[in-house]
This record gives structure tokens, sequence and C-alpha cells, in this order.
């Protein structure tokens, strides 16, 4: 089954972590057999294997911060080293597109051109090389837009997606973890957001930057990369009441798949005498469906390349194309073909229309 995956950070790998996307991911662990750090030699996500997991369609990142706390390779001194790491990160999507690896949808019909292509391919028994891989290019944390005026060259540049910030206080909103709302500049940053076109990505507000936004901003909302508070209390989930604000909305949130996030009381880097297994996953899934009363308003946003390796991801997942053992497990909770096949895709798929038409 075709998969959209609606939060990847590609370029962060490529050009912080020095993995070469082109190689699979088994390969760069090889690679990796002695470098130090956290997730190194467990990668989970690159090219090859985006491509054996049928994973069509992505939204993928560029991310970098400015937050006056520096942390080496993601949150930088000053604004303008942040701006051009993210035009770095831009840079790379659009040299693999060059290369004929990707191509970088950015409307309606490069949207439709490229999911058909998908299609053809599935439908002709998969034997051909596939098509591109299909990216969405959006920014996890705005620090990068210098100032919202500058917000139309990126667009022009493809930008379509801004989730406005990240982990901590950030320069246009407060991010997870934080008590912050909207900075002075947030507003002018939302309206030119709506003025464009560039969707509102909710994953990583705090929460008084959850409800500030929706009052700023009337534009189409998502979180691309969340699940839900009420079964793993954390801030970086969504309670009941932000979800049924998405739902109002028509947005979609892309349930994610982190230890942490999936199951309450998983540590990140610590060993655990429990396991967590897709079912898990279907648990968000579910709590999400109904709560919308339907499955409309849910997808998948992996994050499986966000920083950790596959040891902190659910049992069944070693790399990146083992997604597609999670349409047995939503099966096996009762889900019927139509509401899975909107799961994995059609959802994100019905939503993209929607903002482009
Ligand atoms: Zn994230």
């Amino acid at each position: 089954m075709l998969i959209i995956d609606a939060h990847l950070d590609l370029a962060l790998n490529a050009l912080q972590l020095n993995r070469d996307l082109l190689v699979s991911a088994h390969t760069i662990r090889t690679h990796e057999l002695s470098t130090p750090g956290k997730g190194r030699a467990k990668a989970t996500t690159a090219l090859p294997d985006m491509r054996r997991g049928r994973v069509a369609l992505s939204i993928v990142t560029a991310v970098a911060k400015a937050s006056g706390h520096p942390i080496p390779h993601l949150d930088f001194r000053s604004a303008t080293q942040t701006y051009a790491i993210a035009q770095g990160h831009l840079a790379y999507y659009r040299a693999l597109e060059e290369e004929g690896h990707l191509r970088v949808v950015s409307d309606r019909a490069g949207l439709d051109e490229s999911w058909a292509a998908w299609e053809r391919w599935e439908a002709g028994g998969a034997v051909a090389p596939p098509p591109p891989l299909g990216v969405i290019f959006s920014m996890e944390c705005a620090d990068a837009v210098l100032d919202p005026e500058q917000l139309e060259a990126w667009y022009q540049a493809g930008l379509r997606l801004i989730g406005p910030t990240h982990f901590g206080p950030g320069r246009y909103a407060g991010g997870t973890g934080s008590e912050l709302g909207l900075t002075e500049r947030g507003p002018a940053l939302l309206k030119e957001m709506e003025r464009l076109g560039i969707a509102l990505d909710m994953s990583h507000t705090s929460d008084q930057t959850f409800w500030e936004s929706l009052e700023h901003y009337q534009g189409p909302i998502l979180a691309s990369h969340n699940d839900c508070r009420a079964l793993v209390p954390n801030k970086r989930h969504l309670t009941d009441a932000m979800i049924e604000a998405i739902v109002e909305r028509d947005g979609v949130i892309g349930a994610t798949l982190g230890n942490w996030q999936l199951h309450r009381g998983w540590d990140v880097g610590k060993a655990h005498d429990f396991e967590v297994t897709l079912e898990d996953l279907v648990d968000h899934i579910d709590h999400i469906c109904q709560l919308a009363g339907n499955a409309l308003h849910v997808g998948i946003g992996s994050d499986l390349d966000g920083g950790v390796g596959f040891d902190e991801f659910p049992a069944e997942i070693d790399t990146v194309d083992d997604m597609q053992m999670i349409p047995a497990a939503l099966a096996a909770r009762g889900y019927g073909d139509d509401d899975i096949r909107g799961i994995m895709h059609g959802n994100w798929l019905r939503f993209l229309r929607r903002i482009w038409s």
C-alpha cells in the first residue's frame, strides 16, 4: 500500500549528521559503527528504504532553531545562522530533485502527477524502477524566517507548511515544554502564512501557542507528528480539545511512532521491561478516530529519522519500510479497507488537495 508520511527530517540527517541518504539505512549503520552520538549506527530511513516501503509522498523539513540555548547541529546562536542552515536543507532537496531522486511537490498539479505516477507503478506490479519520491517542503520551527516579510521569498522557493516552533522558546512562538504563547512577531507571521496559503502545523506548539494561533490564523491547520495526551500525559501531545479543534477545521493529525510518545513510562535511551508495538500506535490512531467520529482526520507522521534510532520505535519497526505492517495492525483492530487506505495515505491526500484547490 502506498504511504504518505507527514514528517521526516531528511535534510537534517544528510547535512548535520553527514548521512548519505542515497544508500540504505543499513549501510548508513555500518558507516557509523564508531561514530559517537544519539541514534548513531541505528538509522531507520534513507531513500532506498523509502522506495521499498512505498513511501510515495512525505512532508520533509528544514529544521533549525535560534532559541538562545545552542544545541550542536540544531539550535544556533543567531537567526542568520538558522536562515542559512534552512536554505541549505532546501538546497539539499533541490539537488536530489535535480538528480532525479525526489520531486518537490508544491501545487495541486504536481501532487496529482506525482501521486498518479506512483499509482501507475503499483498497478503495473511494482516491477519497474519507481518514480521519484514526492516531497513537500516544510519548516519545523520558523526561526529561520528572518522576518515575516521574507516569507514570500520562502514560498516562492517552495515552502508550503510551517510549524512555528519546536521545543522551548522560539522567535515567533513558545514551543513544547514552555508556557510561552506567540511572541510579538508571531501574529504577523501567521497573517502572512494565511495570505500566502502556507498551512499551519501545530506539532510542537505550547498549549498557549496552540490556542492563540487558532485566533490569529484562519488557514488550513494540521499536526504533522503528534499523539494523544489522554493516553500518554506529556505536553508534546494533543489534548482531546486540541484534537477536536483540528477536526473542526478539517485538519489531519499524523500519528507519530516514537515509543516515548506512544507508551506511558517509556524513557528515551533507557532499558525497559516492556515492549512497545504497533498496537500502541493503533491505540492513538483509534483515540483520534473515536473523538472525530470517523477515520478521516488521522494519518501517519512517523518522525522515524528525528534524532533517535530504531530501538526507540515499535518492536516491528527496523527501517522505514516496516511501516507496511501498520495496515495489518489496523485490520486486526477492526478497521476496514477504506479506512486503512485513508489512514495510510488518503486523508493526507484529501487534505492537500483541498488546501491547494
Ligand atoms: Zn518534531
